[in-house]
C-alpha cells in the first residue's frame, strides 16, 4: 500500500469515535512507552497514530481525530500532502543522503533560491539549511556576532526560540523548557514585549507599538549599550509565547532602530511563517523586512528542515567552511519542501489560512459573548488563539483551558494549548481543512464550554 493509501489524502475527512480516546491499543503503547521512552518527553494526547492524511489524524483504535495543531504548525499544507509525499518518495529511491558538505546536489540549492525569493525583501539573499527551528536560531546569532563583531543578543518576554543551550537562554519560560538545565549562555538579554491584551495602564489606556518599542530602546541603551548589541531575535506573532500579535508600530520601529545602530534584526518565523498567517511570512504584515529570518515547522510539510535566510552581505560574512552539519539539508526534506512551497504558492493556501482564521474567530467572538472567561481572541490568518481568564478578572484561568482540552480530546478533537500563563488554547489546523471539518470541530469545543460553565 502506498502512503496515500494508508493515511494521505484519501483518509476520509470525518471525525470518528469507536473507542475511548486513548483506546484501548494507545494505552497498551503508552505503557510499554512509559519502560521504553525517556519521561522528559511529553504528548499532548496519547493517541497513538497510525495515519494521517488532509485535517484527519487516525490512531491505533480506529478513532479519527480532527487535527487543530498540524504537529505544532508543520503539517501546514495538510497531512501527507500529495505533493510533499510524492517528491519526498522520488527522492528517497534516488539517494538518502551524501551530506550537502561532501557532495552537493540541486535540491538544496533550489531551496535556497526559493526562501531567497519567497522571504520578504527585494535584497540580495542568502541561505544556509538546517535541521531544527533550534540549530536555525543557533547559526542566525552565530551568523550576526560574526557578521557584526558584536556579543549581545536581545531577546523578549514569552518569547521560544528551543531547547538547545543557547536557545533555551533566548527562551523565556523556566518550567518546563530551563529549570534546571542551567548554566545559560550568557549575553542574552531580555526586554518587555509589546502584549497588547495584558498592556494597559491604570486607567486601561493600551501601550502604543511605538511606545512599547521606546521601552525596548531605552532598555537597550541603558542597560546594554546598542554599540554591543548584535542582533534583536523577535517572533513577529510568538508562539510558544501565546500568539501575541505586537501592537502596530513595534515591529517597524523596532527595524528601523535596528538599522540605525548596526544591529542585524531576526525574525524568528519558524512558527508564523509559510502561508500560516495568511501571508507567507508574518512579518509582511507591517511590511518589514528583517535582516535575517529563520524558518522551520511548515518548511517541509513534515520533515526535518530549517533554514536561516538573509542579506547576502550578512550571509556571507561568514567564510566557507564555517556553517553546516551533517543533516542539514537532508535531500528527502529538501524535496518534501520543494513540494510544500509549492503547496503554500499554487494551490491558494495563504488566501485558505485568511478564511480559516475569519470563522476561528467568528465561533471565537460568539463565545466571548457568552463567557467572559474568553479574555481574548489574536492572532492572524490560521494562527488564533484564545486566552482565557477568571469570570470577573484578567488572572489566566490555566485550570479551564487543561479541562477544555481534556474534552476535546475525549471528543476527537486536537487543541493544543500554550502561553506563559497556560492559558491559552491556540489553533493551528492544516490549511486544508474543510469548512465542515473546522465547524464540526468548533462544535465541540462550544458543547465543552457548556459543560465546564454551565449558565
Ligand atoms: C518551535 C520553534 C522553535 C524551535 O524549533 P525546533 O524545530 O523545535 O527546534 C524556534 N522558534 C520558534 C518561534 C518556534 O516556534
Amino acid at each position: 500500500m502506498t502512503a496515500l493509501e494508508i493515511g494521505g489524502e484519501a483518509l476520509p475527512q470525518e471525525r470518528k469515535i469507536v473507542t475511548e480516546i486513548p483506546g484501548p491499543k494507545s494505552r497498551e503503547l503508552e505503557a510499554r512507552r512509559k519502560s521504553a521512552v525517556a519521561t522528559g518527553v511529553g504528548s499532548s494526547l496519547p493517541a497513538y497514530v497510525v495515519a494521517a492524511g488532509g485535517a484527519i489524524l487516525k490512531d491505533v483504535d480506529g478513532n479519527q481525530l480532527i487535527d487543530l495543531g498540524s504537529g505544532i504548525a508543520v503539517t501546514t499544507a495538510g497531512n501527507s500532502n500529495a505533493r510533499v509525499v510524492e517528491n519526498a518518495k522520488a527522492q528517497i529511491e534516488a539517494f538518502t543522503h551524501t551530506c550537502f558538505m561532501v557532495n552537493p546536489y540541486e535540491s538544496y540549492v533550489e531551496v535556497a533560491e526559493a526562501l531567497n525569493r519567497l522571504t520578504p525583501g527585494d535584497h540580495e539573499k542568502r541561505t544556509v539549511l538546517l535541521n531544527s527551528g533550534a540549530e536555525a536560531v543557533e547559526n542566525a546569532v552565530k551568523i550576526a556576532r560574526a557578521h557584526t563583531g558584536r556579543d549581545a543578543v536581545v531577546v523578549f518576554d514569552h518569547a521560544y526560540h528551543g531547547r538547545t543551550n543557547l536557545t533555551m537562554a533566548m527562551t523565556a519560560k523556566a518550567a518546563p523548557y530551563k529549570a534546571g538545565f542551567g548554566p545559560f549562555a550568557g549575553e542574552v538579554y531580555r526586554a518587555p514585549m509589546s502584549y497588547p491584551f495584558r498592556d494597559n495602564d491604570a486607567a486601561g489606556t493600551k501601550l502604543s507599538g511605538e511606545d512599547a518599542a521606546k521601552r525596548v530602546i531605552t532598555m537597550i541603551e541603558k542597560q546594554i549599550g546598542s554599540e554591543y548589541v548584535a542582533a534583536i531575535v523577535i517572533e513577529p506573532i510568538q508562539g510558544e509565547g501565546g500568539f501575541i500579535v505586537p501592537a502596530e508600530g513595534f515591529l517597524p520601529t523596532l527595524v528601523e532602530y535596528a538599522r540605525e545602530k548596526g544591529i542585524v534584526f531576526v525574525a524568528d518565523e519558524v512558527q508564523a511563517g509559510f502561508a500560516r498567517t495568511g501571508k507567507m511570512f508574518a512579518s509582511e504584515w507591517e511590511g518589514i523586512v528583517p535582516d535575517l529570518i529563520t524558518t522551520a515547522k511548515g518548511i517541509a510539510g513534515g520533515l526535518p528542515l530549517s533554514a536561516v535566510t538573509g542579506r547576502a552581505e550578512i550571509m556571507d560574512s561568514v567564510g566557507p567552511g564555517r556553517l553546516g552539519g551533517t543533516y542539514g539539508g537532508n535531500p528527502t526534506a529538501c524535496a518534501a519542501a520543494l513540494g510544500a512551497i509549492a503547496a503554500y504558492e499554487e494551490d491558494g493556501l495563504a488566501d485558505r489560512a485568511g478564511h480559516i482564521g475569519e470563522i476561528i474567530v467568528d465561533r471565537l467572538t460568539k463565545l466571548q459573548s457568552k463567557y467572559p472567561e474568553v479574555g481574548d481572541i489574536r492572532g492572524r490568518g490560521a494562527m488564533i488563539a484564545a486566552e482565557f481568564v477568571e469570570h470577573d478578572s484578567i488572572e489566566p484561568n490555566a485550570d479551564l483551558v487543561k479541562k477544555i482540552a481534556d474534552y476535546c480530546a475525549k471528543n476527537g478533537v486536537l487543541v493544543l494549548t500554550t502561553g506563559t500563563f497556560s492559558n491559552i488554547l491556540r489553533f493551528l489546523p492544516p490549511l486544508t481543512i474543510s469548512d465542515e471539518l473546522l465547524h464540526d470541530a468548533f462544535d465541540v469545543i462550544e458543547a465543552g464550554l457548556a459543560e465546564l460553565l454551565p449558565a
